[in-house]
């Protein structure tokens, strides 16, 4: 029997979207001096203008961030600063819902997982952090050192609020100020946030955010009032970044990209394999750098997981990601969609077998239909770069190890997943993975005490947990 499901549609009607934004500078709303289109991804609708920072911008932020750092927030207690913590992350539960809708509205990400996934965890960041503002010395973390000072931080579209609580929470915790850059497609949230500093009395200059491209990125990264960059997005600029860092006394700290590769062995319970494998590559349109995006699979047990996860895929319900009914939404911009298809075109060329889902795509918008490729060798190129979207490559092993040796080849080392029945299985193959996260009969968990982060090409340093708060004390482990 096929069930049909009704349209559930949540309703906008929470969320005020001003028609121009500025920049949020020293607590007070400052013009730009020119402006960009944001748009709805799902329909091309432009939601609003937002302001193009300039170099001019950065410096008032940056001059505000170290006012804030001198004056106020670097004399407070750990006890004072953590107040501020939990004010914002109960007025961020409060305003959840406008959230999540705004989230959706501008990233395309489904309601479900904005307002499941991402505002919760955005609040619990905050929470936790709190947490630990008076209780560092307890930490693990060196606290006869300091805090930096003053931020850089440059986060990327896929998850535009929980990437700025990943960055703010740990540095307001440790008594850093913030100079934050959101992504050009989706800077609402972060818009959004600071209306919520404003809420909380924050003292002003404590979180400044400066809206803008790669132009405005790279003023903060040069900008000499900065002590540390902490940056999330793609290898490329991260590169670029480091190489920039190289000659300054600047602290850096970087998550990049990945190509996680979901090992399932022989003896794995199929049915909840094909549920992980789903969750692993489909959950946020694939937009996320731990993806299991890579399936390595016993060839004992291949055609009956492919066959499942076909089937399974069948299912996935793609359209209006403000539906509650809806598993995958649109691709973030245009400019992904064009990587998408180039990858994914290259694929064929270079001789993987492709299949997509059977699923009816809207006709405005960005989409990209479910998709995997069999016979996938290590040489293609859909499995060495990372795609960032809804696409899984398929590669098979006969030993397991055969299964690491193919997980590992790869410039990356974020994410691994692992499925199977046996403890000793998983055991044995975490210790041979070289990821910063390894998931065992499960894949794509966060929680906000658990560090993150890679080897490799994937970057430096870790974020969350005690060791993300070494990340933002000087002298402490990078
Ligand atoms: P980028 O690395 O270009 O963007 C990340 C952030 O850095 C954005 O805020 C961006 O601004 C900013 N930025 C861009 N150039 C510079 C620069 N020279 N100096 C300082 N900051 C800069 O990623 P893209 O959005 O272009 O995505 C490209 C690819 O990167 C994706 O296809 C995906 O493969 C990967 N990616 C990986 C992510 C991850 O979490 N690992 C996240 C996002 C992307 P702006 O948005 O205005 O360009």
């Amino acid at each position: 029997m096929n069930f049909e499901y009704a349209a559930a549609p949540e309703s906008r009607s929470v969320v005020k979207i001003d028609p121009v934004y500025g920049h949020f500078i020293n607590g007070k709303w400052v013009n730009g001096s020119s402006h960009f289109n944001s748009i709805n991804p799902a329909t091309e609708e432009v939601l609003s203008q937002i302001a193009l920072g300039t170099a001019a911008d950065v410096d008032a932020a940056v001059k505000a961030a170290r006012n804030a750092f001198d004056k106020s927030w670097s004399k407070l207690s750990g006890r004072e600063r953590g107040k501020y913590l939990y004010r914002i992350a109960r007025i961020m539960q409060e305003r959840a819902r406008e959230f999540a809708v705004l989230e959706t509205l501008d990233n395309g990400k489904p309601i479900r997982e904005s307002r499941d996934v991402d505002v919760p965890l955005s609040a619990a960041h905050f929470f936790y952090h709190a947490g630990w503002a008076d209780k560092l010395e307890y930490a693990g973390v060196d606290t006869t050192t300091a805090p930096h000072g003053v931020v850089g931080q440059i986060i990327p579209w896929n998850f535009p609020l929980l990437m700025l609580a990943w960055k703010v929470a740990p540095a307001l915790a440790t008594g850093n100020t913030v100079v934050l850059k959101p992504a050009e497609t989706t800077s609402l949230t972060a818009l959004l946030f600071a209306q919520v500093c404003q809420q909380a009395g924050l003292p002003d200059g404590v979180v400044n955010i400066v809206t803008g491209d790669g132009s405005t990125g790279s003023a903060i990264v040069n900008h000499p009032g900065i002590d540390k960059i902490a940056f999330t997005g793609s290898t490329e600029v991260g590169k670029l970044i480091a190489r920039a860092l190289a000659p300054t006394n600047k602290s850096l700290t970087l998550e990049l990209g990945g190509k996680g590769a979901n090992i399932v062995f022989g003896d794995a319970a199929i049915d909840e394999t094909v549920e992980g494998i789903v969750n692993g590559i489909f959950f946020n349109q694939g937009h996320v750098c731990c993806a299991g995006s890579r399936l390595i699979l016993q060839e004992s047990i291949a055609d009956e997981v492919l066959e499942k996860l076909k089937r399974r895929m069948d299912k996935i319900r793609v359209g209006d990601p403000l539906d509650k009914n809806t598993d995958l939404g649109a691709i973030n911009s245009a400019e992904q969609l064009a990587k998408i298809r180039e990858l994914t075109a290259a694929g064929e060329a270079e001789g993987a077998g492709r299949w997509s889902a059977n699923c009816e795509l809207p006709t405005n918008g960005f989409w990209f239909a479910p998709t995997i490729f069999t016979g996938v060798t290590q040489a293609h190129r859909i499995a060495r770069e990372e795609i960032f979207g809804p696409v899984l490559s398929v590669l098979t092993f006969r030993t397991p190890a055969e299964a690491i040796e193919k997980a590992n080849n790869t410039p990356f080392g974020l994410s691994a997943g692992i499925w199977s029945e046996k403890g000793s299985n998983i055991l044995w193959a975490t210790q041979q993975l070289r990821a910063g996260v390894i998931w065992a009969n499960t894949f794509n968990k966060f929680d906000p005490a658990s560090p993150f982060g890679g080897y490799k090409e994937s970057g430096w340093g870790r974020e969350g947990g005690r060791h993300g708060l070494s990340a933002y004390l000087k002298g402490s482990a990078k």
